[in-house]
């Protein structure tokens, strides 16, 4: 088999603060959930070798991720990919998880991953607009440069060795080497979010407008937790969930929040550089099959812009990232209500409905297969 090699660029709130040890670097200072509701700085212990980035030596493309998604990138941690993702189990996942959740969620991040480092996935910024009436963009890694993920929810949640429990590397070395692939033989964009709401969302709705293989939207009945009782519910919650991701309320199956008209005005200016005037409404011009919005018309008093893609909608209307972009709009006066479904963009993997998957006794590769359509699972 041979050994791959990943860069993870670390988010580091200032300047880093470091002290080397023989097998890893403590990193003082580590940011994560940059930007979420959750965000903290954390001490974290990096297995490989850490070295300090500079972004000037990296070159920017000119129509790069206008949202500069590594501003907070001070560290490279260059590390074996296997090694990577026993880290990577550890931090997305609470090692309470069931076993067979845990060895799907290893084989679809070594899959997501090694697509980084071999660049087999496509992440271009083909499809930005910037005009005076629409800006369309989504994250990606085409923002990232000099490194092939970053180490926050943005690709994927690495928070170094914690330790990792025992039950996260037998995840991954019960599967080691696994990856999916598609019919084709190439590797599958796995893409995972939180809680698709009972439908998958397909990829063109969050990123660049194309049909990718083994990433369909279908009914989802599995993140419905409804028929559960609340300790049950919270019991299978507090074993998939890490403790940040708890103190949200519920798990964002059906969710409703209130936004003042006044606050999308400001997250309109402060967040996208636009004035539009007073707002005056809100009009979904597309959704993708989950009931995701994918392009919003908002209008003002002096403008109407259309905005997309999902992600850039939920960064709009609301303190942070509202939970999906699936959700109806009702006008209060001075605020919007919504009313939505789903945590997260919904493409690939559900991570709620597929712990509730294992628990109910099937294998990863029945979770897999479920959620990933036609893929197979092959050892690189
Ligand atoms: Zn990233
Ligand atoms: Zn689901």
């Amino acid at each position: 088999m041979t050994e791959y090699y990943i860069k993870v660029g670390i988010k580091t709130d200032g300047i880093p603060i470091l002290k080397r040890h023989k097998d890893y670097t403590l990193v003082s200072n580590m940011l994560i959930g940059d930007g979420f509701h959750w965000q903290r700085v954390i001490s974290a212990h990096l297995p490989g070798e850490v070295s300090l980035y500079n972004s000037s030596d990296h070159y920017r493309k000119a129509d790069s991720d206008p949202t500069e998604t590594d501003q907070h990138i001070m560290l490279i941690n260059r590390l074996p990919l296997e090694s990577y993702l026993e880290c990577v189990v550890g931090s997305e996942m609470n090692p309470s998880a069931p076993i067979e959740f845990l060895k799907a969620h290893a084989v679809i991040s070594r899959s997501w991953a090694l697509g980084k480092v071999l660049g087999a996935h496509s992440c271009d910024c083909e499809g930005y607009k910037n005009t005076s009436d629409c800006l369309i963009g989504w994250d990606d890694t085409a923002g990232h440069h000099g490194f092939d993920v970053c180490s926050d929810d943005h690709c994927q949640r690495y928070q170094g060795v914690q330790p990792i429990a025992p039950i996260a590397l037998q995840a991954i070395r019960d599967t080691v080497g696994e990856v999916l692939t598609t019919p084709d033989g190439s590797l599958v964009d796995a893409r995972f979010s939180k809680c698709c709401g009972g439908r998958t969302e397909v990829f063109s709705t969050c990123w660049q407008s194309r049909s990718v293989n083994c990433l369909e939207s279908f009914d989802d009945p599995w993140c419905d937790l409804s028929g559960l009782s609340a300790d049950r519910r919270h019991q299978l919650l507090s074993s998939i969930l890490k403790d940040y991701d708890l103190i949200t309320e519920g798990y964002g199956y059906r969710w409703q929040t209130e936004i003042p008209k006044t606050t999308v005005k400001e997250n309109l200016f402060q967040r996208f550089g636009r004035d539009i005037g007073e707002i005056l409404s809100l009009e979904p011009l597309h959704r993708g099959p989950s009931g995701r919005i994918d392009l919003l018309r908002i209008h003002g008093t002096n403008d109407t812009l259309d905005l997309g893609k999902e992600l850039w909608i939920r960064r709009l209307l609301s303190p942070s990232h509202l939970y999906s972009s699936a959700f109806d709009i009702e006008d209060l006066g001075v605020s919007f209500r919504l009313t939505g479904r789903g945590w997260g963009h919904g493409v690939g993997l559900c991570q709620i409905g597929a712990a509730n998957m294992a628990l109910h006794g099937y294998d990863y590769r029945n979770i897999l297969s479920f959620y990933y359509p036609g893929a197979a699972i092959t050892s690189i």
